[in-house]
């Protein structure tokens, strides 16, 4: 009870906190988080200093743990995915530079192996489990089924495997959006509800080196940076209930503008890469996830 009033002070926007596991080849490494509390704190340290100025507490709703499950992910995703069913809108954003885990919280590692699905594929389960519940409950066959998704999927699956370098490649520089819309009627009025969900992998959000990234590359690079911070305006605005919301400044916050604000509610998992190579993106991250929150 505690912990949805904190949300609901927060207002509509919800910030979930995530650090990728160092992979047991790593095992040796240095990390950058110095402690996960389960207020929802994740303390930095950066080890080229000393004292107090080493360390850095950054809060939001929650931080998970580093092993925490897929399963557990979706347990804290799951009301905000079904109220979709009640008529709400819905955007759920995966934010991080790459390779920080925002393709494995959304999509998970392995689309064949259920135990590690991401967000997406279980939130799509779950939306059809319920809309079959309740279709049973008024004998009428849903229009589609689990099966049709899991089939979907499977072909998407065979593309991807097909696709793989060439969507890796791309995946970090661009943003991939999944929309589901849902429409339901509500059973004691018979007023159609519809509802619409967003499921956002956001291309890398690090800095591009300048003196790198040329032509093509840079424009890029300057576009996305121009996107997400346009998003990062956007949400920030809503989350201090400004009276302009600036959502024409970019094509990104144009798409999902109906799903962000008014009564729509957005969950944003922000990533960070605990490797001490990765602090000055970890920092810059954590800021940005901390204006919006
Ligand atoms: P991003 O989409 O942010 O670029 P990825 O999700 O592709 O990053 O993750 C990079 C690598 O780290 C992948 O090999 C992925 O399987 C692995 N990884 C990410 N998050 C986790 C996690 N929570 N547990 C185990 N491995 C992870
Ligand atoms: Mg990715």
């Amino acid at each position: 009870i505690l912990y949805n009033q904190v949300q609901d002070l927060k207002g509509a926007i919800r910030v979930y906190c995530r650090v990728k596991p160092f992979s047991p080849g790593q095992s040796n490494l240095q990390s950058t988080v110095d402690y996960i509390g389960e207020d929802g704190n994740i303390m930095i340290v950066n080890p080229q200093k000393q004292g107090k100025d080493a360390r850095k507490v950054f809060s939001f709703n929650k931080v998970f743990p580093t092993n925490v499950t897929q399963e557990q992910i979706y347990a804290d995703t799951q009301p905000l995915v079904r109220s979709v069913l009640d008529g709400y809108n819905v955007c759920i954003f995966a934010y991080g530079q790459t390779g920080s885990g925002k393709t494995y919280t959304m999509s998970g590692p392995d689309l064949m192996s259920e135990e590690t699905w991401g967000v997406n594929y279980r939130a799509l389960r779950d939306l059809f489990h319920i809309s079959k519940e309740r279709a049973e409950a008024i004998n009428l066959v849903p229009v589609s089924c689990t099966q049709d998704v899991l089939d979907l999927m499977r072909i998407g699956q065979k593309n991807r495997a097909v696709g793989a370098t060439a969507l890796n490649e791309r995946s970090s520089r661009s943003h991939s959006v999944l929309t589901v819309h849902v429409r339901g009627k509500d059973l004691v009025s018979n007023s159609i509800l519809k509802g619409c969900l967003h499921l956002v992998d956001l291309a890398g959000s690090e800095r591009v080196d300048k003196s790198e990234a040329v032509g093509e590359r840079l424009k890029e690079a300057q576009h996305i940076n121009k996107s997400l911070s346009a998003l990062g305006d956007v949400i920030s605005a809503l989350a201090q209930k400004s009276s302009h919301i600036p959502y024409r400044n970019s094509k990104l916050t144009q798409v999902l503008q109906d799903s962000l604000g008014g009564h729509a509610k957005t969950l944003m998992f922000v990533h960070i890469n605990p490797e001490v190579n990765a602090l000055g993106e970890t920092i810059s991250t954590l800021k940005f996830a901390e204006r919006v929150a």
